[in-house]
């Protein structure tokens, strides 16, 4: 087994500036899910901690938020290039800490550093706007400001990028935020703080709270009147709550949350390339990503040459520590997690399934001291299973035939999820007319990356709202102010 960096020290709660302790002196471990492995403690914060760091913020803004636009693009500039310097480092923590091979690790660092990157430029583009009167004495200008204090609460299977992603857009717009990681990836996160500590980005803009009692440090964040936006990215039912709780302050809210994405491949597709594809995309992270397909629609006439080409990629794959050589799929994040694709698999078999690979825990040769499940492809699966309705969140590819355009978009669309699909065609209008009906909000067509700084990403239905990354990102950090003037 390769060894996994250690970080020892509570260096994960960063308020106005200053890495401390929390005030009870309580950390938690934060552990390698490859191996059970310490490999650091965080500092467990609760609501007094939260409290001062919205305090840090608040009086952070006044300064932050006017200084101009170009100011803040420097410093997310350098953020940026010290983030791609240290891109190896940064790779290794992640893998450490969230488990996904080292190469995965490499492109997720990329990605997070593009936001900086990205959001540098868009800070000098929030350009307002003058509206013609009916009055000749009149003259209307459209202003748009930072709406505040911010509150981001972001999940363990991006732990960097789904930082940046939200900080990004927030600083080049003149918020300053708190963060609150997931409980299993708080290093991840104090690594991104810690770039922004060393390029001086003034104290109390950006802030770090964690925790592995997630309530009160939200709770803290939602009631208090100071934090003007959450911006939330994790499960739909999380979402929901807290956006509940946010309401009641009428907080600005984006939410980025869970999918349940069709992949679709038609008769007129190459079925190699689209296994090829599917095998790349439903693996990814070891499924654990919201833009995973969940569920597999082959045209029938192609179902088998499909499979065959799938089925070999599957049992190709190697699972282990992400550190390791050669290794392409790495552990579940944790037992909860692994619980789950038993149930899963279990429950479509009970009710007809057929597993053609993979289909269980992995336990040999060390890998029992992790949570692997075995990259898993099921054929005969239906609506009865819960496998059809509920998001996987793991490594397991369902297939399902179907027999025409019309019938795969209901398929498709028949769920309360909103998120990514995919469609493999080579015929031109039938991959625009299924991209207008399929009711998501990222389409990739013949592609399985349809993602990037640049791009705008979110869903729709009960996958969220508002969107993250391109121009529209920063939108989500700025109010719109209306200045009327008489002459
Ligand atoms: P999660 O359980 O909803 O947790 C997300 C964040 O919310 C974590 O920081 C978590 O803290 C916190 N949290 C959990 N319960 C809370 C509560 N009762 N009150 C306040 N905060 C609470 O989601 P996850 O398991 O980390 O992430 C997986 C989900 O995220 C999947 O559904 C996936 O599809 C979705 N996701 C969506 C996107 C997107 O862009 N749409 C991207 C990535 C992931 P703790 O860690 O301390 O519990």
């Amino acid at each position: 087994m390769s060894e996994t960096p250690a970080r020892p020290s509570a260096k994960t709660l960063y308020i106005d500036g200053a890495w401390q302790r929390a005030a009870s002196g309580a950390e938690f471990d934060v552990t390698n899910p490859a191996d059970g492995t310490l490999i650091g403690r965080a500092a467990n914060a609760g609501a007094a901690e939260t409290r001062r760091a919205i305090g840090a913020a608040s009086r952070a803004f006044a300064d932050w938020s006017t200084t101009t636009a170009y100011e803040r693009a420097g410093y997310l500039d350098r953020a940026y290039r010290l983030m791609t310097d240290n891109a190896f480092e940064l790779a290794e923590l992640m893998t450490a800490e969230q488990g996904k091979p080292l190469r995965a690790a490499r492109n997720e660092v990329r990605y997070a550093a593009d936001f900086l990157s990205w959001y540098a430029e868009e800070a000098k583009r929030v350009y307002g706007a003058t509206i013609p009167s009916s009055r000749a004495d009149q003259r209307f200008l459209v202003h748009h400001q930072p709406v505040g204090v911010v509150a981001a609460i972001t999940p363990w299977n991006y732990p960097m990028s789904m930082i940046t992603r939200k900080v990004a857009p927030a600083l080049a717009a003149g918020c300053t935020v708190v963060v609150k990681p997931a409980e299993q990836t708080p290093l991840c996160a104090a690594a991104i703080v810690e770039i922004f500590e060393e390029i001086d980005l003034p104290p109390g803009v950006l802030n770090l709270v964690t925790t592995d009692a997630p309530e009160p440090v939200a709770d803290a964040l939602l009631n208090c009147a100071l934090v003007r936006k959450l911006t939330f990215t994790g499960s739909t039912e999380v979402g929901k709550l807290l956006s509940r709780k946010a309401s009641e302050t009428v907080k600005r809210v984006s939410l980025e949350l869970g999918g349940h994405a069709p992949f679709i491949v038609f008769g007129d597709a190459d079925p190699a390339r689209a296994a090829k594809g599917l095998s790349l995309v439903k693996f990814l992270n070891t499924g654990q990503a919201c833009i995973c397909p969940n569920r597999i629609f082959v045209q029938r006439a192609l179902v088998d040459d499909f499979l065959d080409v799938l089925v070999a990629r599957v049992r190709d794959m190697k699972a282990g520590n992400g550190l390791d050589d050669g290794v392409t799929v790495g552990p579940l994040i944790d037992e909860a997690a692994l619980a789950k694709m038993q149930r899963q698999v279990t429950d479509a078999v009970a009710k007809g399934a057929k597993v053609l690979t993979g289909g269980e825990r992995l336990l040999d040769g060390g890998l029992d001291q992790g949570q692997f499940f075995a990259p898993t492809v099921l054929t005969n699966v239906g609506p009865e299973m819960d496998i059809y309705y509920e998001e996987t969140f793991g490594p397991i590819a369902p297939v399902i035939p179907f027999d025409d355009e019309d019938e795969v978009i209901a398929m498709a669309n028949d769920t309360s999820y909103g998120l990514a699909a995919y469609l493999y065609t080579n015929e031109l209008s039938r991959a625009i007319r299924v991209s207008e009906a399929l009711q998501f909000g990222i389409i990739g067509v013949n592609d399985i990356n349809p993602t990037a700084a640049a791009a705008p990403f979110g869903g729709i239905k009960q996958s969220g709202q508002g969107r993250e990354g391109g121009a529209q990102g920063i939108d989500e950090y700025l109010d719109t102010k209306l200045i009327g003037i008489a002459l």
